[in-house]
């Protein structure tokens, strides 16, 4: 059954009718066609630049500047793009099940600016910042002004974009969220993530076990894609459309 699209959509189609609860695991493939570099990959960001250096924590006290500069270019590019029919597709699908929860890995801020309402960002938000030492939190205002690495207002140390760099655990809160909804949860959507990072590449698991339905849609086979029950090959900008609008009928 796995890869013939019309069983698959059919068998996807009964399954959306009779369940209730959907998660959307989506990571940064989804956001490619938005003009958005993914991690790997033939064009990903590692084939050019060393992330150890530039979004680990390590990294970060080591050479603040230099990690503010890699950040603030990437903002900048963020900051100017757009959601696309993937992410959109997503959020009309909430309007019509409203127990759908995106969990997301990406940092872009898409998801909400399609107008998704039940989103989880696992690891943060590039356009967001924090202080290093105080509870100071802000978004950014089109761009980080110079000069780097930005400083506090209120207690002069370091500011820092509110990601989680390599080297970090989750948030424990947003952690243990993510868990509880999908160890709940009926169908898991997992879109164009390779599920190389973990603990995230954990979530399809839990829900597995708990009896949901996993539903894959990557441009590529992954390494989870033999313990998917439907893999979906092809761009999510494309897929997720045609899968989803079989909720409407
Ligand atoms: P990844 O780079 O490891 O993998 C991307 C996956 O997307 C691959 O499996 C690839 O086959 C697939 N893909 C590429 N284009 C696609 C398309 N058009 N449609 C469907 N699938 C497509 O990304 P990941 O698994 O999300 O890696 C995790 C890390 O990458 C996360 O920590 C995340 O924060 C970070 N990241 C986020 C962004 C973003 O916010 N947009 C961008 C780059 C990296």
């Amino acid at each position: 059954m796995k890869n013939n699209k019309s069983n698959i959509f059919q068998n996807i189609k009964d399954k959306i009718i009779d369940s209730d609860k959907f998660v959307f695991l989506t990571g940064a493939g989804i956001s490619k066609e938005s003009g958005i570099p993914t991690f790997r990959g033939p064009e990903g960001l590692w084939r050019k630049y060393d992330p150890m250096r530039l979004a680990s924590v390590s990294g970060f006290y080591k050479d603040p500047k230099l990690v503010w500069e890699f950040y603030k270019y990437r903002q900048e590019l963020i900051y100017n793009c757009s959601p696309n029919p993937g992410h959109t597709s997503i959020a009309d699908f909430e309007k019509i099940k409203e127990s759908s929860y995106v969990l997301t890995q990406n940092i872009d801020g898409l998801h909400e600016k399609a107008g998704s309402k039940n989103i989880i960002e696992l690891h943060g938000n590039i356009l967001k910042v924090e202080c290093t030492e105080c509870i100071f939190k802000d978004k950014i205002k089109q761009r980080i002004e110079e000069p780097l690495p930005p400083i506090c207002n209120i207690c002069k140390n370091l500011l820092r974009p509110s990601v989680i760099l390599f080297g970090e655990p989750l948030n424990q809160e947003v952690w243990e969220k993510a868990e509880q909804i999908s160890n709940n949860c009926d169908v898991m959507f997992i879109v164009g993530t390779s599920l190389n990072v973990g603990p995230v590449n954990q979530l399809p698991l839990y829900a597995k076990r708990n009896g949901a339905i996993l539903i894959e849609v990557n441009s590529e086979p992954t390494i989870f894609t033999e313990l998917m029950d439907y893999s979906v090959q092809g761009s999510a900008t494309e897929m997720l459309p045609q899968l989803l609008d079989i909720a409407h009928k």
